[in-house]
């Protein structure tokens, strides 16, 4: 079955066909980063313009890159959700008028599911059941996945999402919109014995995260080497390397306790987060430690993409869900309502 995914969520446009038989036949992305860079955050408004400008020559493109035809399609997956509202309106509009007019089904996804499965697209993927750490602009949650659809939520985030951190770190460090890759950058030049910032919520039991009282440390420490007139490149440097450690730290203690807990050897990381390299360096420690084994989407695939949906759309629609009439947009939406195909 040949599949058509459209991501819309937020300010990236991905588009991809996934095959069920051959693998991933052909994806494009189009990022929004620089015309929102200007304002230091996404602006849902001209985010929903810019999808409307681009997701019918991405998909021209797709269809190009691998040699097919719109006929040649059997279904068409779309994210119905969670993201901007008037972002998500583009692609479940776009799906719909497409496979209505093709008559093939069409199926809106979970975007988190998306990411949780993205390692599924890589030559050696998890099998379940696994532990998934999901980190991204928006999420930060673990996971215990049973299966498509089986999922059981084990922490989150009480605040903000571990990549919100990194880019209102970075704002504060006055780096370009996504922070993330910036203060990872600027961390490699960072002192790591200078500064040791809070790992929060690691002193008592749970799995749940904090980041937003890291974020006011930050700026505390910030001010108070701008107030003595230490701010130079170095403390700066400093800073993002503090910053980093402790974000890892605590995700890294996390995972350590959901891997006891759940008694499972396989973790799955995704989410923008994931492509960090710190993280992945000491999570790599982590799991060879226990005789557990780390999984992560490419690098591509850790942010948002057309892959993610076409790969979940192509599971679900070939177990014969699809939707309705109506297209589905939905700006909230928890991932432990989502159940199996089948059910
Ligand atoms: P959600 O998926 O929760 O709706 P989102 O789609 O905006 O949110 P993603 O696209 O998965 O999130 O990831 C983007 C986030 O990943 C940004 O917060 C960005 O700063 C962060 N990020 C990307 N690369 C890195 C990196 N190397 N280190 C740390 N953070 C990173
Ligand atoms: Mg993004
Ligand atoms: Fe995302």
């Amino acid at each position: 079955m040949r599949v058509l995914g459209i991501e819309t969520s937020c300010d990236e446009t991905g588009v991809a066909i996934y095959d069920t038989d051959r693998g991933l036949l052909s994806d494009t992305l189009y990022s929004q980063i620089a015309m929102h860079a200007e304002f230091g955050g996404v602006v849902p408004e001209l985010a929903s313009r810019d999808h409307t400008r681009k997701l019918l020559p991405l998909i021209q493109e797709v269809l190009d890159r691998a040699g097919l035809s719109r006929q040649d399609l059997d279904g068409i997956a779309y994210t119905a959700g969670p993201g901007l509202v008037g972002a998500l309106m583009v692609g479940a509009s776009t799906a719909h008028g497409m496979a209505r007019a093709l008559g093939i089904p069409v199926l809106g996804v979970h975007h988190m599911e998306g990411h949780l499965l993205a390692p599924m697209l890589e030559d050696e993927p998890p099998e379940f059941p696994f532990v998934a750490l999901l980190v991204s602009g928006g999420h930060t949650q673990l996971v215990e996945v049973h299966g498509l659809g089986q999922y059981h939520l084990l922490g989150e985030s009480v605040d903000d999402a571990a990549g919100e951190a990194f880019d209102k770190t970075a704002k504060m460090l006055d780096l370009a919109y996504p922070g993330g890759p910036e203060v990872a950058r600027l961390a490699e030049q960072g002192d790591p014995l200078r500064f040791r910032f809070p790992r929060p919520m690691t002193d008592r039991p749970g799995l749940d995260f904090s980041f937003s009282g890291l974020k006011t440390h930050t700026l505390t420490t910030l001010n108070a080497l701008r107030d003595s007139d230490q701010l130079d490149a170095q403390g700066r440097a400093d800073i993002a390397r503090a910053f980093e450690e402790a974000v890892v730290d605590t995700l890294v203690i996390k995972c350590r306790r959901a891997l006891d807990q759940t008694g499972l050897k396989r973790l799955v990381v995704a989410g923008g987060v994931s492509a960090n390299a710190r993280l992945r360096e000491r999570l790599g420690n982590e799991v060879a430690k226990r005789g557990a084994r780390a999984y992560y989407p490419r690098g591509r695939f850790c942010t948002d993409n057309g892959a993610m949906i076409a790969y979940v759309g192509a599971q679900r629609l070939l177990a014969g869900e699809h939707d309705s009439e109506a297209m589905q947009a939905v700006p909230r939406w928890p991932l432990d309502r989502l159940t199996p195909p089948a059910a």
